[in-house]
């Protein structure tokens, strides 16, 4: 591992990056800012180590700068937009936005956004609603992204489809779930193969049905960075939950993928996106009378909270923890300590500088700054 790195210095270094590739200046911001902060969280497999993922798609035409999002269909409590391949970061914001706001004005909202970039680490989103007061679910597929076995079979058929809900509380941080359906996020495996974490040992599955931990195995051979772009081993990622998880997989790829038009896996080549079906609601909404007093909700969610958090421990000296806690604290400790990144990972982002000739000054001012 690297030395803790300063996040702005971080975030100025991934702007200047994606600067020089192309984007506008505040595009640039926008994905500097949502990958740190995926770092910041602890979700090292959604930060900084796809810079050189993004820039490759850049160059190849998967992904496309300065983007903003096409309304297809509008009504008072629904839009279905399309991102037209832009930056998860800049046309994920753009929907979530118009669903804040419909569901502010209607109680209600979903927006279905296709075609999108990666959008990233998904709870993101949620704490954006939550921020604005709403709650929210998002479900998400990734069309052109095949690489986990469905429950009972051995080849990849689903993408990693992850699903977020965040709930607001007025006078704490929000409660954000957020996960891949697969055993693991496919970021994992990068960073098991860059040297990072070990993945467990049931992560993935071979063709004939061994489980293993080596993400080797799933990417093939090859230099870190082809190999990961390729993914071109034989093994695939298993779905978590056995078939209830492989299920809700599935069942994602149809809500996100399907309903949305962003399009599902399949067997032939298709253009790589993140499908997703968003929901929000405000709790205001729902409350009894006319007033919208939401005390009797916020009052609910803080008496149960309480009581799962009561439960005994597991362990001695262990915890029970609140979904989205482990982010938050993971930010805490890491917005002071700073953001210690693997040393390949760190590599391949001041390659990919020296490549767009950045100046040297730029890359040192990374380095050199202190948490
Ligand atoms: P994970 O397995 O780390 O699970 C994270 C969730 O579990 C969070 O809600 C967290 O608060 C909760 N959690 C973790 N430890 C806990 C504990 N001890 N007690 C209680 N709750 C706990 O996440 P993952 O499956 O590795 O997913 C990582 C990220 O990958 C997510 O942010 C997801 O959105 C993202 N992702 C994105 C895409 C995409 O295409 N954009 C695809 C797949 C995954």
């Amino acid at each position: 591992m690297t030395r803790p790195l300063s996040p702005e210095a971080l975030s100025d270094l991934v702007a200047a990056i994606f600067a020089a590739a192309g984007c506008a200046e505040s595009e640039a911001r926008a994905i500097a800012e949502n990958l740190v902060d995926a770092n910041l969280t602890g979700h090292d497999s959604h930060g900084v180590i796809r810079v050189p993922n993004y820039l490759e798609w850049l160059r190849n035409g998967t992904l496309r700068a300065g983007q903003s999002i096409a309304v297809i269909t509008e009504s008072e409590t629904l839009a279905l937009l399309d991102g037209r391949y832009g930056f998860g970061q800049s046309v994920g914001p753009q929907a979530v936005a118009l669903g804040i706001d419909k569901a502010r004005e209607a109680g209600i909202a979903i927006v279905g956004l296709r075609h999108a970039g990666h959008l990233g680490r998904i709870g993101a989103w949620a704490e954006r609603a939550c921020d604005a007061g709403l709650l929210s679910v998002h479900f998400v597929n990734v069309a052109g992204s095949v690489m986990v076995a469905p429950f009972g079979g051995t080849e990849r058929r689903m993408a990693t489809n992850p699903l977020a809900i965040g709930v607001p509380r007025p006078d704490a941080p929000p409660l954000i779930l957020d996960f891949a359906t697969s055993l693991v996020a496919e970021g994992k495996l990068r960073v098991a193969l860059h040297g990072g974490k070990p993945l467990s040992e049931d992560a993935l599955i071979d063709r004939d049905g061994r489980l293993s931990r080596d993400p080797r195995l799933f990417y093939g051979p090859g230099e870190l960075g082809e190999a990961a772009l390729a993914r071109s081993g034989s093994a695939a990622i298993r779905a978590m939950g056995g078939h209830k998880g492989s299920g809700l997989s599935f069942m994602i790829e149809l809500l996100a993928g399907a309903l949305t038009g962003s399009g599902c896996c399949g067997p032939g080549p298709r253009t790589l996106a993140n499908g997703m079906l968003s929901i929000y609601l405000r709790p205001g909404a729902f409350a009894d009378g006319a007033a919208g007093d939401t005390s009797a909700f916020a009052a609910e969610v803080e008496s149960y909270v309480a009581f799962i958090a009561s439960a005994q421990p597991a362990e001695p000296g262990g915890e029970v923890l609140l979904p989205g806690q482990p982010e938050q604290r993971n930010r805490e400790r890491r917005r002071a300590e700073g953001i210690a990144l693997e040393a390949e990972t760190l590599a391949a982002l001041i390659e990919a500088a020296e490549a767009l000739s950045l100046p040297a000054e730029t890359i040192e001012a990374c380095l050199a700054a202190r948490a």
